[in-house]
Order: C-alpha cells, then sequence, then structure tokens
C-alpha cells in the first residue's frame, strides 16, 4: 500500500517557513514588552477584543485546566477570517509554537503566528494532541440534538453573545481553534476527547501578524473531564474555570525584519472571461452569470467590504441592521430589468472598465 504522503507541502521561502529567530527573540524577550490590557474571562462566557499587527496576546489558564473556543476576523473586513481547515491542511491537526492560523479565500494570509505553548502536549499514545482544530465549537443546536434540551451557554452562543458590540451576528462565527483541549480521532475514524492538561498559569501565546478581532469562548464542558452528551452524561459545571487574556506590545526593535502579510496575489480570475474576449463556445458563460460571478467574487477587492471599526463607532447609522442585510454585495440579487442602475451594477461596469483600460488585466487595487 502506498505510504501517508503529506499533500500541503510549500517550496522553500513559503509563509509557512517562520522566521524562528524573529519569533524566538519575540518569545524570549518578555521584560522588553507593555502590558497593554489584562482581563479575565469568567467561566460560561465569551469576550471579543482587538489586537494591533505586531501585538502578542496570550490566552492563560488562570486557575488550572479549562477549554477555550478561539475564533479571528481581520479588523478592517470581518469577511476575511480565520480559516481552520485550511491551518489544519498547511501546519497541523493541533497547533503549537511557530505554527500560523490562516485567514479564508480570497486573502489566504497569517492572521497569528503561535509563539508559545506552554503545554508542549506533542503526541500521545492514542495520537491525540492538544489544541485542537480536528472539531469545531459547541453550539445549542447539536446540544438540542443530543439532549433535546435548551441551553444557552455553548460555545457558539458565548461567541454571538461576544462580538455582538462589534455589530456581527452569528453568522459571522465560524470553525475554531480549541486551545487546550485533547482531542484525537479512534481507530475507526470517531472524534474524542480527554480531560485537559492545562495547569494554572499555562498559556497559548499568540503574535498578530494583522490587525485583528480576536474572540473566544470559555467552554460550558470546562476541563472535558465530564461528558455532557450520551449515556454517561453527567454536570460539568464543577469543572467550569474562567480564563485570562493579557494583550503585549512588544519593544519596537524586536519586531526589526517583521513584514506585515499581504493577502493573497492570485489574480483572480478563476478562469472566467469577459465580454469581448474570446472564448470557444464550450467555455462560453452566459453573460449574466459571468457579471453575477465577478460582482460577488474575487473581483470586489475586500477593501469595499464593511469596516468593523466603523461598525463598532455605529458610523453607519445606530438604527442599521448589523451587517448582512445592509452589504449591497450580499443582498439578495434583483431581477436583471431592475439592476440596471444599482450601485452593484455601476461597480461591476467600473471594474470592466479597468480591466479594458489594463488590457484585462484584473488591478488588486491594494
Ligand atoms: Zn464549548
Amino acid at each position: 500500500m502506498a505510504r501517508p504522503r503529506v499533500i500541503y507541502e510549500a517550496k522553500p521561502g513559503s509563509p509557512l517557513e517562520v522566521d524562528r529567530e524573529l519569533y524566538g527573540r519575540l518569545a524570549r524577550e518578555t521584560g522588553r514588552r507593555r502590558l497593554v490590557e489584562r482581563f479575565v474571562v469568567p467561566r460560561r462566557s465569551g469576550r471579543a477584543w482587538p489586537v494591533r499587527a505586531g501585538q502578542l496576546f496570550r490566552i492563560v489558564a488562570v486557575e488550572g485546566p479549562q477549554v477555550a473556543d478561539l475564533n479571528v476576523w481581520s479588523l478592517a473586513n470581518p469577511r476575511e477570517r480565520f480559516w481552520a481547515s485550511r491551518t489544519r491542511q498547511l501546519h497541523r491537526a493541533h497547533l503549537t509554537s511557530f505554527d500560523r492560523l490562516w485567514s479564508c479565500l480570497p486573502y489566504l494570509r497569517p492572521m497569528l503566528t503561535v509563539t508559545g505553548d506552554t503545554i508542549g502536549y506533542g503526541r500521545d499514545e492514542d495520537g491525540a494532541g492538544c489544541h485542537d482544530l480536528l472539531g469545531t465549537r459547541c453550539d445549542p443546536y447539536v446540544h438540542k440534538l443530543l439532549n433535546g434540551e435548551e441551553f444557552d451557554r455553548c460555545c457558539h452562543s458565548n461567541l454571538v453573545r461576544a462580538v455582538a458590540p462589534y455589530h456581527l451576528t452569528e453568522l459571522d462565527v465560524h470553525d475554531v481553534l480549541n486551545v487546550f483541549q485533547v482531542t484525537g480521532l479512534t481507530a475507526d475514524g470517531r472524534y474524542f476527547v480527554k480531560p485537559s492538561p492545562a495547569r494554572a498559569g499555562d498559556f497559548i501565546e499568540f503574535f498578530a501578524e494583522i490587525d485583528v478581532l480576536c474572540a473566544i469562548s470559555v467552554c460550558p464542558h470546562g476541563d472535558l473531564s465530564v461528558a455532557v452528551w450520551g449515556p454517561d452524561a453527567g454536570d460539568p459545571l464543577a469543572t467550569c474555570r474562567p480564563l485570562g487574556v493579557e494583550v503585549w506590545e512588544p519593544a519596537p526593535e524586536l519586531l526589526t525584519g517583521w513584514v506585515p502579510p499581504p493577502p493573497s496575489d492570485y489574480g483572480g480570475g478563476h478562469g472566467m472571461t469577459w465580454e469581448g474576449a474570446s472564448t470557444a463556445p464550450s467555455q462560453a458563460l452566459p453573460q449574466d452569470a459571468v457579471r453575477a460571478a465577478g460582482r460577488r467574487g474575487a473581483g470586489a477587492p475586500p477593501s469595499e467590504a464593511s469596516d468593523l471599526k466603523e461598525r463598532a463607532t455605529g458610523r453607519r447609522g445606530a438604527g442599521a441592521p448589523p451587517s448582512e442585510a445592509s452589504d449591497p454585495e450580499i443582498a439578495p440579487a434583483k431581477p436583471a430589468l431592475e439592476r440596471g442602475r444599482s450601485p452593484v451594477r455601476r461597480r461591476s461596469s467600473a471594474a470592466r472598465a479597468s480591466r479594458a483600460a489594463t488590457g484585462g488585466k484584473r488591478r488588486r487595487g491594494r
């Protein structure tokens, strides 16, 4: 039988290879950093906080073992958010120092780099590891499915409440990094957990590559030593503990050699053609579909997306619904006859004019 093969292998010099000297220095030189903020997130709750590019933050097990669910968005554009499954493929199923947390398409850049992991769990005899990317957050829908109960303190709901002040919603909450959580797959492929190995004072530390909004849920399953679902279900409340968060600013000289990563420079064409281009009949696409794809897809630079900071300060108008409904890019498409003078159509026309002016080569606009 063929040997297993790691598939997402990069050529030398790719952003998958972190500068260990730089990130090691950032982790080591704790005397040359300034505390920006420190707070405790109570058990069974959530909280969101911004971290600026070039800063570090820690999630700390302040009282002992406890699992946390982490979400990350670009502070400037919440459509760019952490992509757990691609991160799993690029690095590993359980993150540790020098691994990175990557953003979703069409951005695909490192948002965070892990600079410290006092757990250092490695792989155990069951193939399990700590800081899990195999699973996702607990949520009230699966809780209802498995237990038949209404429960409002699942990680999904804790994250929903945490990001509401930033005008984000349930639809912005995404697959997580399960911090301090030990997981693996059984011989027949079932997802399993073990009690969290974190002790008081343990932490995982991240370096922010871009301005981000982070949020954690302090999981209502506590340290995962008590089953919540299934025939052996019990009450894990006694195993639930708070978690600490610290944000640090390193001395500027520690950042020498660091450059904030740009979004992917893939051209964004996806093999599609536009009006005026020569297209073989078998490849031709209905023009309405081409226009629609250009409107929704890579043709829209990230800078056109909504700005979290604007949302947080309410500059878009206090009465406006948080996100989706007010965003023309994801508003329901109007029938073609009504679309003539809509902002969406004008943007699409401008994009075509721009492409024509540049000989068909799409400009990135960033
Ligand atoms: Zn949870």
